[in-house]
């Protein structure tokens, strides 16, 4: 067998971690079992000691979940993975497994928002301190530090306004210190960027998005190291429960199969139609890491391998504009979802973030023109063609 960890993504996706059954199925087995039997007590006892391999319950692991972790470790060039019921499991136990009352959190105040509601609002419920910063300001990582900072947690790009983290930067800053640090890195896809080369300690994803890509169920993952599973989230999993379900894990795996034609794809159709956007009269500004006038352009370059699917921006006529622009579109869907093969649009400050105070949108550049935009599979002209007939007759 080759060693696949060696080999591209592209062949990772496709045959990383099967695990064929005695019937030698071409496609992944999906493994709809709570439990499993044993062929003796001894056997069952040795299992539970650990002592021989083997699967127990499938809260703890499953076959088909299991093929799904191995696959997205090489993938990420992690040692180990824990599957998940929804990118929020993911993220949640991430971060509560490893902490404790009296320990603090640094974390960009730039965060999709259950990820900014668990650790502003439910971790001081547990005696857990937050320090909300710019996270694109790699001084206020430094600043924030106290003798119980444990854990420095972000995402980049961020949602929805697409600024970056500098991941090289935190991470050394964590290192250096003893600081655990955990991404989020939904918004630009293990294709596009590699965190733990980039020093980070335990990726997040929320499988929900591109990895299934095709709107259909809900998942979640966290990936680190052998050690840090073992030691934080391995108990936490198995006894809190947030487990994948197999028949999820299945259909993920098939997303994986193409997540790289999908998202190669997607990213070329943003760029074409960010550099449309960004010549229309009705637009103040666009965001897109893939564009020279992002304003971290070069730390975009250096850490992304591609500008992402994901475009923000700015409507001169305000919310007035955003509303009949987006009820005009007749192709790309208004929806809070992201990273599908499906073009969606979203209003944020009325959606995703209308829990935030005005001015904590503000502060992260959320106005009320602003709008992000997820790119699809569609032709990148027929896209255009949807914005430009949408944009027709909004206030510039
Ligand atoms: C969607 C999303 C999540 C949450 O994932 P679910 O699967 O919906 O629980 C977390 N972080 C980011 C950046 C997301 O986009």
């Amino acid at each position: 067998m080759a060693d696949l960890s060696k080999l591209h993504p592209e062949t990772q996706l496709v045959q990383g971690g099967i695990n064929r059954s005695a019937y030698g199925e071409t496609s992944e087995a999906l493994f709809l079992t709570q439990g499993f039997v044993y062929p003796s007590a001894e056997a069952a006892e040795a299992r539970f000691k650990g002592e021989e391999p083997g699967f127990i319950y499938s809260r703890y692991a499953n076959p088909t979940v299991d093929m799904f972790e191995k696959r997205m470790c090489l993938l990420e060039g992690a040692e180990d993975a824990r599957a998940m019921a929804s990118g929020m499991a993911a993220v949640s136990a991430a971060l509560l497994c490893q902490l404790q009352a009296g320990d603090h959190i640094v974390a960009a105040r730039q965060l999709f928002g259950s990820c900014r509601w668990v650790v502003e609002t439910l971790a001081p419920k547990y005696g857990i301190e937050t320090t909300l910063i710019d996270g694109t300001n790699t001084d206020e990582w430094e600043a924030s530090c106290k003798a119980n900072t444990k854990v420095f947690f972000f995402e980049s790009p961020t949602n929805p306004t697409l600024a970056l983290i500098d991941i090289a930067a935190v991470s050394k800053i964590a290192k250096a210190r003893g600081i655990t640090t955990v991404i989020d890195n939904v918004f630009a896809t293990p294709v596009l960027q590699k965190p733990i080369e980039l020093g980070i300690d335990v990726v997040c994803y929320s499988a929900t998005k591109h990895i299934d890509g095709q709107g259909r169920c809900l998942g979640g993952i966290v990936l680190s190291s052998k050690e840090w599973i073992d030691e934080n989230l391995h108990d936490y999993f198995r006894h809190t429960g947030p487990s994948m379900s197999p028949f999820n894990a299945w259909t993920l795996l098939k997303g994986l199969e193409t997540l790289s034609l999908r998202v190669e794809k997607q990213t070329a159709n943003a760029g074409q139609v960010a550099d449309w956007l960004s010549n229309h009269d009705s637009v103040a500004q666009v965001i897109y890491p893939g564009r020279d006038d992002h304003p971290q352009a070069p730390l975009a370059k250096a850490q992304m391998k591609g500008g992402s699917t994901m475009i923000c921006f700015d409507l001169k006529g305000g919310k007035d504009a955003a509303f009949a622009m987006e009820n005009a579109l007749e192709i790309i869907r208004v929806s809070n979802n992201l990273g599908d093969a499906k073009s969606l649009i979203t209003h944020p400050a009325t959606t995703t973030h209308k829990n935030l105070s005005e001015d904590a949108r503000l502060e992260q550049g959320i106005g009320p023109g602003t709008v992000r935009l997820s790119i699809g599979l569609e032709h990148a002209d027929d896209l255009v063609a949807d914005l430009d007939q949408a944009l027709n007759g909004v206030g510039r």
